[in-house]
């Protein structure tokens, strides 16, 4: 039956990172969960081993692969230690696939290399303190302003916020006092006008960071959108 599913590139990559989580990760597991530590050694090995863009195309730095393997590479370590796998799971689906499958060719260009090689890291926002399960409910607004979005806001939960270079978030963009939908935005963590708390303390995946995001009359270009505005929520 396996031979349905797993190609013989899966079960390579399988028992790559089989081992690795066997050897180089679960060592580290208990510690970083008891510290509540993030997991940097790991995330640079993994970076060395190409795990850190595995579904992506090998012309922006990824490994090539599909969604099969990522999650194959997920499962092997989440077995031994569930904040690497979510922290790699998080950085790949959320923090880097909105760009990869909805970015303009400039922005791919611009984020994607250094996320699929692990140099940075991505994060992604879309849960609201009033926003969780009802994402429609989003209250974060992107206002248009001359040639910039000012945007207002907080994120909650988000997976890798404290340690990403850059971030994905969601927001009702407004354009001459009309609500034109939820759109996605991808900036530099580094914005001003985005801050963060600090990671929350959770009862179990405590070596992955986990924190709010505010957003503070941040201005940010329109080259900024991610997608088409106008389909926002249902990308
Ligand atoms: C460790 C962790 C990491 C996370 N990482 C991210 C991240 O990186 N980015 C991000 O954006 N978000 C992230 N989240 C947020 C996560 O996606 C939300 O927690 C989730 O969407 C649920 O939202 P909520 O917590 O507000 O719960 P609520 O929406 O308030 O739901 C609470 C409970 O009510 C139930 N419920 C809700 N609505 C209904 C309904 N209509 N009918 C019946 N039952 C209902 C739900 O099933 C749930 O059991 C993370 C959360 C955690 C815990």
């Amino acid at each position: 039956m396996e031979q349905l599913y797993f190609t013989e590139e899966h079960k390579m990559l399988r028992d790559m990172v089989r081992e690795f989580a066997q050897n180089e990760v679960k060592p580290l597991a208990q510690e970083l969960d008891e510290k509540g530590e993030f997991p940097h050694e790991s995330v640079k090995k993994m970076s060395e081993l190409g795990l850190m863009g595995i579904p992506w195309e090998e012309k922006y730095g990824g490994t090539g692969m599909d969604t099969l393997a990522l999650v194959i590479a997920i499962e092997e370590l989440g077995k031994v230690c569930p904040s690497t796998g979510a922290t790699m799971m998080a950085h790949t689906s959320l923090g880097t696939a909105p760009i990869a499958m909805f970015g303009t060719e400039e922005q791919k260009e611009k984020y994607l290399p250094a996320l699929a090689s692990g140099e940075k890291i991505g994060a992604f926002g879309l849960t609201e303190p009033n926003a969780g399960s009802d994402a429609g409910n989003t209250q974060t607004r992107a206002v248009l302003k001359d040639d910039e979005y000012i945007v207002n806001g907080e994120k909650a939960f988000c997976t890798n916020a404290g340690e990403a270079s850059v971030i994905i978030f969601t927001a009702v963009m407004e354009e001459n006092g009309e609500e034109k939908g939820i759109s996605a935005f991808v900036i530099d963590a580094d914005t001003e006008g985005m801050s963060l708390n600090p990671p929350e303390k959770k009862m179990g995946w405590c070596g992955s960071d986990t924190r709010s995001i505010f957003f503070k009359d941040m201005h940010i270009p329109k080259s900024a959108v991610l997608g088409n505005p106008s389909k926002g929520f249902k990308q």
